[in-house]
């Protein structure tokens, strides 16, 4: 125990994994808070906190990182009910692949694997959910700024759908961070299309953030947990 922890200083995953499971197991309550307690910054439960957290998920351990069906295993094991819903979110951002891992430590019992697969199919789902809305509540229209992404020549049937394509490309194409994450819109999007596109898109992403308990089946909501 001489590497137990200082206070404020996560350990790595693996100390960290073995002092809650023992703290659990024995019943430390105020061992289980404080281990606890040290990562509620970035597993957050609401919208806002999620919004301005600097470090997010299993970057919280530090290095070697571990892999995030590692983590949710053992949020699911020793019931660390706030975490489970993004921990199983940050599971779902690596794929299929990623989350049938059979490597020791990352296989996921059977029950968690089908709701981080469902959960995975919901929130990929509001990516073109999202990008529908946008476009129609903006009602886009062929931006006249020759720099701008959103600046499409084509027929007026055509547009929209062409606009839809440039949007989705714009918010999601080539990026890891999935349907909660914001792209930068620097040199992409001219001044006057930026704003109000960064606004239905944080209306929407915080959409998703709701559904997160459901979509992974831990809770009807945030509330409950
Ligand atoms: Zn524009």
């Amino acid at each position: 125990m001489n590497r137990y922890p200082v206070r404020y200083k996560l350990p790595g995953f693996v100390v960290f994994a073995s002092l809650l499971r023992m703290a659990t197991k024995y019943g430390f309550s105020d061992v289980r808070e404080g281990l606890v307690e040290d990562i509620k910054g970035a597993y957050p439960t609401k919208w806002v906190d999620f919004e301005s957290a600097g470090v997010l998920g299993e970057d919280v351990f530090g290095s070697p990182k571990p892999h995030p069906n590692a983590v949710l295993n053992l949020f699911v094991s020793q019931n660390v009910r706030f975490a489970i819903p993004f921990a199983y979110y940050r599971a779902s951002l690596g794929g299929f692949s990623a989350l049938m891992s059979d490597k020791p430590g990352t296989a996921l019992p059977r029950h968690t694997l089908a709701c981080a697969i469902h959960g995975m199919g919901v929130t990929r789902q509001m990516m073109p959910t999202t990008v529908r809305t946008i476009s129609f509540t903006l009602n886009l229209t062929v931006c006249p700024n020759e720099a701008c992404h959103l600046n499409v020549e084509v027929n007026p049937h055509e547009r929209r759908i062409e606009a839809v394509g440039r949007l989705s490309d714009i918010m999601y194409s080539g990026r890891q961070g999935g349907v909660l994450s914001a792209p930068s819109l620097e040199g992409v999007t001219c001044a006057s299309c930026t704003p109000p596109l960064k606004l239905w898109h944080a209306t929407c992403r915080s959409t998703c953030w709701d559904i997160l308990p459901t979509a992974f089946a831990v809770a009807k909501s945030w509330d409950e947990i």
